[in-house]
């Protein structure tokens, strides 16, 4: 099935269209508050997997007390985690954007984020949803399983990959956001979204044009 990509958006912001919303995340203020939003989540997260092991007799110490070989490769396995997240994060948002519209994408980051958009086109509430919520159904379906088996295995990679999870879910609170007020407050199909990446602009149908 060939999917009509120009209904997915506009390349002109069509008449009779208000900007009602401008999100930026290199704004200091909510920059801050996303990081800090983020940070939080991936105490919680951390705390709960900590918490959820001493149901297996394990301390804390005993998690790390490895031979260095082991502690190094475990070092290794983490920060290229964490690395390969916030890359494949981005390209799953690139992927949805690309498929429902075809158009040019941007990638980059900020000192407050990581970002992928399709600056040059206006894109339909429902293309904006997809490309927003991608990620995180992706990685929460894909993380979730991979740390319950870890659990069982290995509670040192169980700890590794609980951070990736506290991060990813901490991450998309930026994604979130706007995909709540996608959903809540701007309800109406004919709504348009521009995403240059680290900034998003909402725009609505005012009355009749
Ligand atoms: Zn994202």
């Amino acid at each position: 099935m060939k999917i009509n990509k120009d209904k997915n958006f506009e390349r002109e912001l069509p008449s009779g269209y208000k900007q009602l919303l401008h999100i930026n995340a290199k704004d200091a203020k909510f920059g801050i508050i996303f990081n800090l939003i983020s940070l939080l989540v991936l105490a919680v997260v951390l705390a709960v997997a900590i918490f959820s092991l001493s149901f297996k007799g394990y301390t804390f110490g005993e998690v790390f007390s490895l031979d260095l070989p082991n502690l190094l490769i475990a070092y290794l396995v983490f920060f290229l985690s964490i690395f390969s997240y916030i890359i494949l994060h981005e390209l799953v948002h690139g992927v949805a954007y690309k498929s429902l519209t075809g158009e040019k994408l941007t990638f980059g980051l900020s000192w407050s984020c990581a970002f992928c958009g399709v600056p040059n086109i206006f894109t339909y509430r429902k293309t904006a949803i997809i490309a927003i919520v991608a990620p995180f159904a992706v990685f929460t379906i894909l993380l979730i399983p991979t740390i319950i088996a870890l659990y069982f295995v290995s509670p040192l990679y169980y700890l590794i990959f609980a951070f990736v999870f506290g991060l990813h879910f901490g991450g998309c609170s930026g994604d979130l956001y706007l995909l709540i007020l996608l959903l809540i407050k701007y309800k109406d199909n004919t709504t348009l979204m521009r995403d240059t990446g680290p900034e998003q602009f909402i725009y609505v149908k005012t009355k009749e044009s």
